[in-house]
């Protein structure tokens, strides 16, 4: 990956802090959440801000009421305007233009190219919705783009939320302990990620492919990514469509479906959509 801040120290590029804002019923379980491994470290070192916004908190009756029946009938909540409106005019008169997103399964999917243009951003402010969803006269006006984790429906926005500011948070220079690991990661080149071995060389289970013992780089490079083609081209086919492979990626790939062909039969491997035609 070729980030804007690739070239740049902390220093030269600006405040290296980026801001979460989010409203959420649960300030406490997103702030716990956002406590532990690399989330937290990157919290402690001050690159990350994260400030949460109770709507109960902006509400003007003596049972902070957020929800209300929906009109027309029907099941459920709805989330309503009021509280959620103050709430985010106080997170912006701190967060400033931020852009706000709601979090929803109606939403456009989350994936990695949106993490790495969102990872540039100085900060995003996160509604956090519950209930059947929330007043949608908030949606229209307040709400610059409606972001999901994906084909299901979870009970609120925060685990959402969460994992989007869990995935823009490794990317920011400095957080992990090397910036390398967050490039090799599943779909930063489009691909997903080879196997991992760690000691010892030989358990119960089997023994580490000799060739990461061999301390030859380029090996153990060709290797690597001839695994990382190999698993997208079983599990995630429909990725292979959207990437450009040199000659030495097509190469490996070749080899891999020939070796795989060889060990599991040509059936297996016509399931995937990328034909082994398509691989010169
Ligand atoms: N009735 C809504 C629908 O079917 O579109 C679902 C409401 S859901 C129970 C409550 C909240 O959880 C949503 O407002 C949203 O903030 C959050 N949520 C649920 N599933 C989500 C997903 N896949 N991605 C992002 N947010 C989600």
């Amino acid at each position: 990956m070729q980030a804007l801040w690739a070239n740049m120290t902390y220093e030269a590029a600006w405040d290296p802090k980026m801001r979460f804002d989010v409203l959420t019923l649960f300030p406490d379980l997103v702030r716990q959440a956002m406590t532990a491994g690399v989330v937290g470290r990157a919290l402690d070192k001050g690159r990350i801000a994260l400030n949460c916004w109770n709507p109960r908190d902006y509400t003007e009756d003596n049972y902070r009421t957020v929800d209300d029946r929906p009109y027309g009938g029907g099941p459920g909540m709805v989330f309503m305007i009021e509280p959620l409106r103050r709430a985010l005019l106080a997170a912006r008169a701190q967060a400033g233009a931020a852009p706000v997103v709601l979090l929803s399964p109606q939403g456009r999917r989350f994936d990695q190219n949106r993490a790495r243009e969102w990872a540039q951003l100085p900060g995003l402010v996160f509604v956090c919705g519950r209930y059947e969803g929330i007043d949608q006269r908030f949606v229209d006006t307040y709400v610059d783009e409606e972001i999901s984790i994906g084909d299901f429906v979870v009970s609120g926005g925060e685990v959402p939320a969460l994992a989007i500011m869990d995935a823009l948070t490794r990317l920011l220079p400095g957080v992990l302990h090397t910036d390398a690991s967050a490039i090799e990661d599943s779909f930063m080149d489009g691909v997903l990620d080879c196997p991992h071995y760690t000691r010892p060389e030989l358990a119960d289970e089997g023994a580490v492919p000799a060739v990461l013992l061999s301390g030859n780089h380029a090996a153990i490079a060709r290797w690597r990514r001839q695994k990382s083609l190999g698993a997208t081209w079983l599990r995630r086919p429909d990725l292979l469509g959207k990437v450009i492979l040199n000659s030495a990626d097509r190469r490996l790939l070749r080899e891999f479906i020939d070796d795989h062909e060889a060990n599991f039969g040509v059936e297996l491997s016509a399931k995937s959509v990328v034909t082994p035609r398509d691989v010169p």
